[in-house]
């Protein structure tokens, strides 16, 4: 299968069909692929990437004049076939001797592993021996078809975890953070979809023209990082690494394809593939690499380098805001260069393409949160992406960083009553709090983004916070943390209660809500609107 020419990639029409298309497909007008329709959720972001990796590679805007034109006007098939063409020979999947698509240019040999191993979940070897897949049940997946089989590869290879001596991890880190632009409109095509996520060659630092196809990874001998090995930093090889990072050893096996069902999205194949062979001591990336997808935390001294944004225990929510939109000056994360590119120019264009009630952008944030090897589970959060004046931009963050910091405020002090309304001796018991946490970042979240937009549509000499936003904001987060502490804490079996440490905690809950100085801070501002009022 050549993932350029034949048609392998999962997705919608408008008219609600699913069918499977060539990549050179993505920009058809007539009935139009509005999305991608990946049988997994990570695959699903994996295949955006693909593609998006491809249009940056092979068909990338010269400037943001040309970016307009093909927002406003798709190419043509013709023009995309034409510019995939050149890289055709790297993307065949499978290749008795050839180079083949993310897999190593030469290796003979290799640990024989099932195809389910390639899947992020996948119990390694160890855990299998322990039996502590509890989480993750081994031998489900027998085989898979070409097209889960490719998609698989690439979702390894973009996101891979440390896997065992030798077996490096991907280019941005195990498990990192991604960040697209997506228009909120599901019935937008696939194309104004991928589009937004392209940047153009001045800011990409590179154009196709730079690009050969033996600048991927796979197209020449891996760069070996065994004991006489090296470690490859930018510079030592194309920026295309980005994109296309290959930090694996995998060969597909050929000797036994066979019939059968894939186990992955369940179409009946000639051609299902169920083992690969594997091999440590790949590309070992190391240095500054900056991926344009991925958020990452920047030492504001410069000394340390970034490191990219990676899911967490307790998921995503608005108070990640900042740093995956725009930037967070408590922590330093800053988001991935594509975002930072949108809140520019582009922001401003697509707001005049009809207004930003007709085309509302939002940010959809996704990846892994892994404990080190293994995939704990997979989150997938949508965003407000706003079109904030140039003039207004810092007063803004900084009005949208005090409301994020009176809600942290507010969840450390329920998270610790909570606990203590809970246990006599909270400060000695460990476990896991993060579903109070959640409780609070979900109650709170659609007046967060309410106040946001408020925020964003002030004037642009605005540069504080406006009172009544404050005094909305102050009122429901105390509110909120008070309702969550008797749920919580209450809602147990009456007979283990011990009311007397209940109402203590809910009393110094009480009084930390009001001497919390964030807190005290919005209640002066809102005061000042009722003296205004
Ligand atoms: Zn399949």
């Amino acid at each position: 299968m050549n993932l350029l020419e034949d048609f392998w990639l999962p997705v919608f029409r408008s008219d609600g069909s699913q069918t499977k298309i060539a990549p050179w497909q993505i920009a058809e007008t007539d009935n139009p692929v509005i999305d991608l329709a990946a049988p997994r959720p990570d695959f699903q972001g994996a295949l955006y990437q693909f593609l998006i990796g491809l249009l940056q590679t092979a068909f990338a805007p010269e400037d943001e004049d040309d970016w307009q034109t093909c927002w406003k006007e798709p190419p043509t098939t013709d023009r995309l076939k034409t510019a995939f063409a050149p890289l055709s020979t790297a993307f065949e999947l499978t290749s008795a001797d050839g180079p083949a698509f993310l897999q190593d240019f030469s290796m003979p040999d290799g640990e024989q592993k099932p195809l389910a191993s390639l899947l992020i979940e996948a119990p390694g070897g160890k855990t299998l021996k322990d039996n502590l897949d509890h989480f993750v049940k081994g031998g489900q997946v027998e085989g898979a078809c070409p097209s889960c089989a490719a998609t698989a590869l690439f979702t390894l290879q973009t996101n891979a975890p440390s896997g065992g001596v030798g077996h490096r991890v991907g280019i941005r880190g195990g498990g990192p953070l991604t960040t697209l632009v997506m228009p909120q409109n599901a019935q937008s095509t696939l194309w104004q979809k991928l589009w937004l996520n392209v940047l153009n060659c001045d800011d990409f630092d590179a154009s196709p023209e730079d690009f050969s196809v033996v600048d991927l990874p796979w197209m020449t001998e891996t760069r070996l990082s065994d004991k006489k090995g090296v470690t490859t930093a930018p510079g030592d090889v194309s920026e295309l690494h980005l994109y296309w990072g290959m930090p694996r050893r995998i060969r597909f096996e050929l000797t036994d394809l066979k019939e059968g069902r894939c186990s992955l999205c369940g179409e009946q194949t000639s051609e299902l593939l169920t083992h690969y062979r594997t091999k440590n001591y790949g590309t070992n990336y190391d240095g500054p690499w900056s991926h344009p997808l991925t958020p990452y935390r920047v030492d504001p001294k410069g000394v340390k380098p970034s490191l990219s944004l990676k899911g967490q225990q307790g998921g995503l929510c608005y108070k990640h805001w900042l740093g995956v939109s725009w930037q967070d000056k408590s922590d330093g994360d800053t988001a991935a260069k594509i975002i930072q590119h949108f809140n520019g120019a582009r922001a401003r264009f697509i707001a005049r393409q009809g207004g930003v009630r007709k085309i509302p952008i939002r940010l959809w944030c996704f990846g892994y949160d892994m404990d080190n090897m293994k995939a704990r589970c997979w989150y997938d959060h949508q965003m407000p992406l706003l079109n904030v004046p140039d003039a207004y931009r810092k007063n803004f963050v900084d009005c949208v960083h005090q409301l994020v910091v009176a809600a942290k405020d507010v969840v450390a002090s329920l998270r610790g009553q909570v606990k203590a309304g809970w246990f006599d001796r909270p400060a000695d018991v460990k476990g896991d709090t993060s579903m109070v946490e959640q409780s609070f970042w979900h109650a709170t979240e659609p007046l967060f983004y309410e106040l946001l937009h408020q925020l964003s549509i002030q004037p642009e000499n605005t540069r504080s916070l406006p009172p009544e936003i404050a005094r909305q904001w102050v009122k429901t987060v105390r509110g909120k943390a008070e309702e969550l502490f008797d749920e919580w804490v209450l809602s147990g079996n009456a007979e283990d209660m011990d009311m007397k440490r209940i109402i203590k905690a809910r009393q110094l809950l009480s009084k930390k809500l009001h001497s919390i100085k964030s807190l005290k801070n919005l209640d002066q501002i809102a005061k000042d609107c009722k003296e205004v009022a």
